[in-house]
C-alpha cells in the first residue's frame, strides 16, 4: 500500500511526544487553519508516495526509540495506510502518537458527514491523539506538544472506552519560556 508523505521520516525527534521518536509526515490536509506552520503539506497531489512496507523497514532499524508520531498534513486523511504502519509499530513495542485537525468527536461519529473508512480502526492503535485544528487566536508557545489551547492531548484507549475525550493531564503543564524559544 502506498502512503503520500510530505517529508522523509524524522528519526530522532524529541518535540513530537515524549522520549525519542520517529515522525511520519503525511501529505494532505483539508483544514486550512489560519497561521498553519506547514501549508505546503495541504495539497493532496504534492509530496511523494512511499510504500508502507518501506516505512516499516525503516522502523525496524530504530534503536532506543520510545515511539512513533504521525503528523502532517493530517494523517487521518490516510487512515488505512497509517493503520498498516501502526500495526507493525505496535508489534515492535513502540507507542503511537498522532496529530489531527479533526476532533475526537468527529472521528468517532460514523454517521457524521466527515466520517472516513478506517478512522475507528486506526484510532484503536493510537495511544495519544492531539486533536482539533490549530487556532491562531488560541496560540500559546508555552504549550507542550501542541500549538493552540483548543487542541487536546487525549488518552485514546480511555476515550474510546467512554466514547468521550479523556485528557492526559500529565502533559498539560506549561514548558519554560527558554524551552519554547529553543524549539
Ligand atoms: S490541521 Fe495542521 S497541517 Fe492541517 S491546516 Fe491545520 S495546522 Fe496545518
Amino acid at each position: 500500500m502506498l502512503i503520500r508523505l510530505s517529508h522523509k521520516i524524522t528519526r530522532d525527534s524529541i518535540v513530537d511526544g515524549p522520549g525519542l521518536r520517529a515522525v511520519i509526515w503525511t501529505q494532505g490536509c483539508k483544514h486550512n487553519c489560519m497561521g498553519c506552520h506547514n501549508p505546503r503539506t495541504h495539497s493532496f497531489n504534492k509530496g511523494f508516495l512511499m510504500e508502507c512496507s518501506d516505512i516499516v523497514k525503516e522502523l525496524e532499524d530504530l534503536r532506543l526509540h520510545k515511539g512513533i508520531t504521525f503528523s502532517g498534513g493530517d494523517p487521518l486523511e490516510q487512515p488505512l495506510e497509517c493503520l498498516e504502519i501502526a500495526k507493525v509499530a505496535k508489534d515492535m513495542g513502540l507507542d503511537i502518537w498522532c496529530y489531527t485537525g479533526y476532533t475526537f468527536e468527529e472521528l468517532i461519529n460514523k454517521r457524521g458527514s466527515k466520517y472516513k473508512e478506517g478512522w475507528i480502526e486506526f484510532l484503536k492503535y493510537i495511544d495519544v491523539l492531539i486533536d482539533g485544528p490549530f487556532m491562531q487566536q488560541n496560540e500559546n508557545l508555552l504549550l507542550k506538544f501542541r500549538g493552540s489551547e483548543n487542541q487536546r492531548i487525549l488518552d485514546v484507549k480511555k476515550s474510546l472506552r467512554f466514547r468521550a475525550p479523556i485528557l492526559m493531564e500529565e502533559y498539560y503543564e506549561l514548558q519554560t519560556e527558554e524551552v519554547a524559544i529553543a524549539r
